[in-house]
């Protein structure tokens, strides 16, 4: 183990090691490659992504479950992967329309169309396009390349620098309420990056906050290149397309195990296996009998469970769930997604009860935990309860949103 950790070089960490065994033994070990987890983790970091709302998540879904390495590992890769992912941004975008705010720009999602085939460097980057939400064009130049998993075991596994790159926004012939929102998502996707419009003049958006012109950090010829591309050769990853919800579920999992259940969780069977899926090149999800358990507790509080989820926010339902412990994740869309987190919770579950929080990330609203009988009642129209109610309030048709006129 002690090999381990010096190679891994993370200064911080074996630095803290040798200094505070016997406190890190009494933390436990990282649930995702086994090394003691360090006892300076003052706050806790969200569980859920911060692009889906996760800086405004309840204690429930923070924790330092993770060593630093595995943490980052994680927000740079799994969930990037997940949000990337074809299927979770139309759930994105759906979530976004139905939560805009129609006489204030908020930031929305981006959609991500893949790496850029013809663009041509002089040095190692590369440039990954995305599309704003009417259709304006992103250019993500950076030099980060997927972690590669397959044969990666724990601490092997760094994700090396990141870099931040350089970010480049052409404009939509759109609204300028739609010119603001493409602002402000790619600087809430793309923080600590180098930030352009290429086409500023389109509704006076030069102005906005965090942007700055185009300038001549790029070569005449990239230039060009930025002004003319369409939509071009794109190449995807095929780990983003198939794997991002896999590796995300497994994840989740393995941290709110640890979360819930304290360190003696990853000495389970069910841990064990959610730790070789999170390393593996090719996650499986194990569901159980989860869909089955969710089924059968809101049709007692009289909801069919097709209608639990609530329209065009994340759904989150945690607990025991017939015979096991689990996660059942529903997309803006409905579309429901399950995850074990522990297949005999026995006396480590007694107690819980089965708790739903809704997450509205353009909102800035991560409700919850409620019991499920509230949201089941209210989702089923028996009762309301007012968190829910207020936020039914807020919903939109997307015909009432200012018309996308640059779309695609
Ligand atoms: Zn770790």
């Amino acid at each position: 183990m002690q090999d381990i950790i010096q190679q891994q070089g993370d200064q911080g960490l074996a630095a803290t090691r040798s200094r505070e065994a016997g406190k890190a033994a009494s933390h436990g070990t990282c649930p995702a490659c086994s090394q003691p987890l360090g006892t300076d983790s003052h706050d806790l970091p969200p569980l859920w992504p911060r692009l889906l709302g996760g800086e405004y998540a309840p204690a429930l879904f923070r924790s330092n479950a993770f060593c630093a390495t595995c943490a980052r590992l994680g927000d740079d890769s799994i969930d990037n992967n997940f949000l990337k992912n074809w299927s979770m941004q139309g759930q994105q975008v759906r979530s976004a329309l139905s939560f805009l705010d129609r006489d204030k720009p908020l930031p929305g999602p981006l959609t991500y169309l893949g790496i850029a085939a013809d663009y041509q460097s002089d040095d190692d980057t590369f440039c990954e396009r995305w599309a704003g939400l009417a259709g304006e064009q992103i250019f993500h130049i950076h030099r980060n390349r997927e972690v590669a998993w397959a044969g990666r075991v724990g601490a092997e596994a760094s994700p090396g620098a990141i870099d931040a790159g350089s970010v480049t926004l052409r404009l939509a012939d759109s609204s300028a309420y739609w010119s603001q929102v493409a602002n402000l998502s790619v600087a809430a996707y793309f923080p600590h990056a180098r930030r352009f419009i290429i086409n500023p003049h389109h509704h006076g958006t030069s102005a906005q906050p965090g942007a700055i012109a185009f300038d001549a950090l790029f070569a005449p010829r990239q230039q060009e290149w930025f002004r003319a591309a369409h939509h071009g050769r794109l190449t995807l990853h095929p780990d983003l397309a198939q794997r991002g919800p896999q590796r995300f579920l497994n994840k989740l999992a393995l941290s709110l195990g640890r979360r819930l259940f304290g360190p003696s969780f990853i000495r389970t069977s069910q841990a064990r296996q959610l730790r070789r899926n999170f390393w593996s090149a090719s996650p499986q999800v194990h569901s159980g009998q989860l869909a089955e358990g969710l089924e059968r507790a809101s049709a007692a509080f009289g909801c069919p469970p097709g209608r639990l989820g609530v329209c065009g926010a994340w759904t989150l339902i945690l607990g025991p769930l017939g015979q096991e412990y689990g996660l059942c994740l529903i997309t803006p869309a409905g579309q429901a997604m399950y995850v074990v987190i522990a297949d005999d919770p026995g006396e480590a579950a007694h107690g819980h009860a089965v708790a739903a929080c809704v997450a509205v990330p353009n909102r800035q609203i991560f409700l919850g935990p409620l019991p499920l009988q509230k949201l089941a009642r209210h989702q089923a129209g028996l009762e309301s309860a007012p968190e829910l109610a207020r936020l039914d309030a807020m919903r939109l048709a997307p015909s009432q949103l200012p018309p996308r006129r640059g779309l695609m």
